[in-house]
């Protein structure tokens, strides 16, 4: 009998075992495939691994204009894609031991619920059935596979691909389509671009970047245009053969060549087929619903990270797992969603927290807006020659708080966090003003905007 089992062991699920472990609960973890899950084995640390190397070779095939020329640079595919499985392999080791440490029991296999009697909860891996007094649920989520003409075949003969296998695809090829231009889309399209590929995004909504701002991710795609991939919005994917990918631009067919094609339209939480209507769990449109302590509506069973379907991020997965851990232990803690950092690991980078302007106009808050180009700070100007970045602040006119800070540039995602801090803990512009930035770093390009609001 555990104090806790927890199934799947992505970031929700191995962040909410360790740390119940730690706090002396007796845990069990169960993942069917690999601890660490989409994020470690097939997700952020894969990806921004080889977009890693893609920066690297950029730099070395656009050095001249820095006064650096180097000649023969060429991506080695293979060899990339044996750094990234040795950066994983090492960060998934580190976790086994992590859990081990926290003196966490794992079970690898296929956890099926089978029910709860007595306040019991039991569930069964292969032959055996453990039991436990509460279960945090963190299963996940997958890959939506539309139902487009050809998928299938493309899928078989290994020509279209979900985020799992262009990772390992172990080539450059001559052309790529990838369906959907979402946060996943893009960062595989800035990396095979970069790397020679000639990309061609699709996208059925009439911008790119999901959620972003939209005056920001206009400039995300001049910028990715600029660099030679081509994106057709408002657009439909209606068949997919071999070497092209088929599609509806208003009302005419077009064509776009495609050695490979990526589907990148989406991620669903995994909720069926493991026995979790044996609970009576409550789910609605797909994703497991929770209160603010993760708890679903049965007492003593959580959900954490994608499958609750509120944000489909690792450190959203990461804060909601240590909450209800926290919920278990007695301990006060709530989530808080407000200031929740997004970021997409693009060539330039883009990064935003809180509201957009969208989000503004669609709640009838009120804002003032500062954008500056990216150029005010000295260090954005040492590195990037001709860089077109910028910093868009939103600013509660009433309050005078932050409500949204927007960036597009270098560094965007490790600058990011300061300016949550100051939504998270409601700072005022005047104490924002106050706040000392190292100099010269991108980061003061926040404290330009600020004095500019
Ligand atoms: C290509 C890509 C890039 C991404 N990049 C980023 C990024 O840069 N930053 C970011 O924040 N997020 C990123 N994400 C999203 C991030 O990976 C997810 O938000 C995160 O992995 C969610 O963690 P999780 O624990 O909820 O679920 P998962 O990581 O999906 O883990 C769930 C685990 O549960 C296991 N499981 C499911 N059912 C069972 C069962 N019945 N029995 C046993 N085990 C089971 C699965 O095998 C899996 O290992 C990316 C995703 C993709 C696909």
């Amino acid at each position: 009998m555990f104090d806790l089992i927890v199934l799947g062991g992505g970031p929700g699920g191995y962040l909410a075992a360790e740390r119940a472990g730690a706090a002396g609960l007796s845990t069990l973890l169960i993942e069917k495939n690999k601890i660490g899950g989409v994020c470690l084995n097939e997700g952020c640390i894969p990806s921004k691994t080889l977009l890693n190397s893609a920066k690297i070779y950029d730099h070395a095939c656009n050095g001249q204009k820095y006064g650096v020329t180097a000649e023969n640079a060429h991506i080695d595919q293979p060899a990339v894609v044996a750094r990234k499985n040795k950066v994983v392999r090492n960060l998934v080791a580190g976790i086994k031991h992590s859990l081990k440490t926290s003196n966490v029991t794992i079970k690898e296999g296929f956890g099926k619920i089978l029910g709860r009697e007595n306040g019991v909860i039991r569930i069964m891996v292969g032959e055996e059935v453990f039991e436990g007094q509460r279960l945090i649920l963190a299963t996940g989520s997958e890959t939506v596979i539309p139902p487009i003409p050809g998928v299938r075949e493309g899928l078989a003969d290994g020509t279209v691909l979900t985020n799992r296998e262009i990772l390992d695809l172990q080539e450059i090829p001559a052309t790529m389509v990838i369906v959907g231009g979402g946060v996943i889309g893009l960062e595989m399209a800035g990396y095979f671009q970069t790397c020679g590929c000639q990309v061609t995004v699709i996208e059925m909504l009439d911008h790119i970047a999901g959620a972003a701002d939209r005056e920001l991710s206009i400039l995300l795609q001049k910028a990715f245009e600029k660099k030679g991939i081509k994106f057709f919005l408002k657009c439909q994917v209606t068949g997919i053969g071999p070497g092209y990918v088929e599609f509806k631009d208003q009302n005419e067919t077009k064509r776009a060549e495609a050695a490979y094609t990526l589907l990148s339209v989406g991620r669903r939480a995994v909720t069926q087929g493991f026995g979790l209507e044996t609970l009576g769990v409550q789910t609605e449109r797909g994703h497991i619903v929770t209160d603010a302590q993760g708890q679903t509506n049965i007492p003593g069973v959580y959900a954490v990270g994608d499958v609750n379907g509120v944000w489909m991020l690792a450190h959203a997965a990461y804060r909601e797992a240590e909450v209800a851990v926290n919920s278990i232990l007695g301990k006060k803690d709530l989530m808080r969603y407000q200031a929740m950092p997004s970021v997409l690991y693009t060539n330039p980078e883009m990064a935003f927290v809180g509201e957009t302007e969208e989000t503004c106009k669609e709640k009838g808050i009120e804002y003032r807006k500062v954008t500056l180009p990216m150029t005010y700070s000295g260090r954005y100007m040492a590195e990037n020659e001709g860089g077109d970045g910028i910093i868009k602040l939103l600013i509660d006119p009433v309050r005078n708080r932050l409500l949204g800070c927007h960036l597009l540039g270098s560094y965007a995602s490790e600058i990011i966090m300061s300016a949550g801090i100051m939504i998270e803990t409601e700072m005022r512009v005047d104490d924002i003003k106050e706040l000392i930035f190292p100099h010269p770093t991108v980061s003061e390009i926040i404290r330009e905007a600020i004095f500019h609001a």
